[in-house]
């Protein structure tokens, strides 16, 4: 579903990103993992293109951008198959939470306002937050946020779900809550995409992983292998520093 090619991302003279080659398939979970400032989120914006690549091509559902003749018809084709979910839960404030979920069926014009509500409504439920539909969300939790900013990001059945560090801004115990409704997406195949501290939870649901150090991918591939705490070497100190 999204292929990566030859791809570098350069901020002034800096590469931040270099000879980046990835392949995800429909349906699997890979999580990004790797030490501060390595380049993780750079590359998980790439895979929408909210940032653009410098060198290579980053390709999503059969529509490809190349570095050397950036289209934008193209980048928005990209843009429209995947929705992202930040740290800082970015939901509209001046909506209620219900309103934030049906937020981009109505963006997109995809059904009538009573469709629209029932869908998001049916989102909310299977989340457990049918009783916060109604507040704002000044009034919710972090987790709740959370929460609610990933109905948001499921509700228009994008190709691909892109989290970027989802539980790094909220208090501990809220952690477990967001880890659990991610774990829920994972078992219905959508294709997501993960960048996280959170070692163990990456073991648990992620299909494959991509260790990133540099601005380089040190390794990818299967969460066990790649995540092992026996091996010797920089991964293995690493997994092991935040265990
Ligand atoms: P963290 O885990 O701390 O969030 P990260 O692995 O996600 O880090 P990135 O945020 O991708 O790392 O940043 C990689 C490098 O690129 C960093 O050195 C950062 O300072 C730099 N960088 C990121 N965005 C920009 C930008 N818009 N302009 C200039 N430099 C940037």
């Amino acid at each position: 579903l999204i292929q990566v090619s030859n791809l570098a991302v350069q901020f002034s003279r800096r590469k931040v990103l270099k000879n980046i080659n990835l392949t995800l398939e429909k349906g699997s979970v890979t999580a990004i993992v790797g030490p501060s400032g390595s380049g993780k989120t750079t590359l998980l914006r790439t895979m929408n293109l909210l940032q653009l690549p410098s060198e290579g091509t980053v390709t999503v559902a059969g529509v490809t951008v190349d570095a050397k003749h950036i289209s934008k018809t193209d980048v928005h084709k990209i843009r429209n198959q995947s929705t992202m979910v930040f740290q800082q839960f970015n939901l509209f404030k001046n909506m209620t939470a219900l309103e934030n979920v049906m937020s981009p069926l109505i963006y997109n014009k995809l059904a009538g306002f009573d469709e629209v509500k029932s869908t998001a409504l049916g989102v909310l439920r299977n989340f457990g937050l049918e009783s916060i539909a109604d507040q704002y969300p000044v009034t919710l939790s972090g987790g709740q946020s959370q929460r609610v900013s990933i109905a948001r990001a499921i509700v228009a059945k994008p190709k691909v779900v892109l989290f970027d560090e989802p539980t790094s801004a909220l208090d501990p115990e809220m952690v477990s809550d967001v880890l659990t409704t991610i774990a829920q997406l994972a078992q219905q195949h959508i294709t997501m995409v993960i960048v996280t501290h959170e070692i163990e939870f990456a073991r648990q649901i992620a299909d494959n992983v991509i260790f990133v150090e540099n601005g380089e991918i040190l390794a990818q591939g299967p969460a066990n292998q790649i995540l092992s705490t026996d091996g010797t070497g920089r991964i293995a100190d690493f997994v092991n520093s935040l265990e």
